[in-house]
């Protein structure tokens, strides 16, 4: 009976195996043929060396936010071919770009347009004022093995339960992920305001007014995820080099493609910071406990303020 089992399980192994591989001939060869081979030309070439500023920060080529590029527009093909120039084209047209299926500095413009405003917290920031952060108590506490390096954090419950159905799904996607088991553990989650002030007086770094005036960690739905990174680099080190990296892991990878289905989207400048925008998923707490939002009055140095939280919507600042 056993070997009757093992026979059948590797030949359902093959039959996956060889569908994969059938899939991945059809999409090669639908991404390979077709017109725009001049865009498709300019877009291999301008992906390693176009100069674009996207968040404020000069950068060279658009690699980085390939895979998020190709989610945005709908199309499994890779950057460099015709496949992907045509969906981009079509993207262009519909949003009343010039639909040339080359990826240029509008495109990015309104492509990192669309990135920001799927994330409420950005939304609140372009109104001026600042999420108020939770009471403590309300927040849940993630487990030491959750944590990168054991280390202990809180998150909102909902967003906790619903970032545990995410990770457990990625890794039983993709063996990969499941191997190493430091991916996608929890590097930074709630960080109260007045930590983040006195980081940013102690380090001198303030990343940008960001982190000491108003984090998207402020409201218990904002999480640092370990996706990889560069030997030596710290996981949100946001040096060229190692956010490179961390778009071509597989925990990456599968994130972009998966996370909106658990609520998440992505500040796309750093491949390791999400954000919980989702509906409660069904956990032990009541949805009538939950509380609505708040804003935080607009504070004694709001007129000071303002002007520094709309550059900060406007670059996306966060960390
Ligand atoms: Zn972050």
């Amino acid at each position: 009976m056993e070997t009757f089992f093992a026979a059948l399980m590797s030949a359902s192994l093959i039959l996956t195996w060889s569908a994969g591989t059938r899939v991945a001939a059809v999409f090669q060869n639908a991404c390979a043929t077709g017109a725009y081979q001049t865009a498709s030309r300019l877009n291999a070439a301008s992906l390693d060396t176009a100069e674009i500023t996207p968040f404020g920060r000069s950068e060279a080529g658009w690699k980085v936010y390939a895979p998020q590029i190709a989610r945005t527009i709908g199309t499994p093909c890779a950057p460099d071919t015709k496949g992907f120039a045509a969906t981009l084209a079509s993207w262009q047209a519909k949003h009343r770009l010039h639909a040339t299926g080359s990826v240029n500095i509008e495109t990015i413009g309104a492509m990192k347009s669309a990135w920001q405003q799927a994330r409420p917290f950005i939304g609140e920031l372009r109104d001026g004022s600042c999420p108020e952060a939770p009471a403590e108590a309300a927040l849940a506490e993630i487990a030491p093995r959750e944590g990168w390096l054991g280390k202990i954090s809180k998150l909102d419950p909902h967003a906790l339960t619903a970032l545990r159905n995410m990770i457990a799904a990625a890794r039983r996607a993709d063996p990969e992920i499941a191997a190493d088991r430091q991916m996608l553990q929890i590097v930074s989650a709630f960080r109260s305001p007045a930590y983040d002030a006195a980081r940013c007086a102690k380090e001198h770094n303030c990343n940008g007014v960001a982190r000491a005036r108003c984090s998207a960690h402020r409201t218990g739905r904002a999480v640092d995820i370990y996706v990889g990174a560069l030997p030596g680099k710290s996981p949100v080190s946001s040096d060229d080099a190692n956010r490179l990296f961390q778009t071509q892991t597989p925990a990456y990878r599968w994130l972009v493609a998966n996370a909106g289905r658990f609520g998440f989207v992505n500040y796309v400048f750093e491949p390791w910071h999400w954000e919980w925008v989702g509906t409660a998923p069904a956990d032990p707490i009541v949805l009538a406990e939950l509380k609505p939002r708040h804003r935080a009055p607009v504070e004694a140095s709001a007129t000071s303020l303002k002007p520094l939280l709309r550059l900060k919507a406007m670059f996306g600042l966060s960390d």
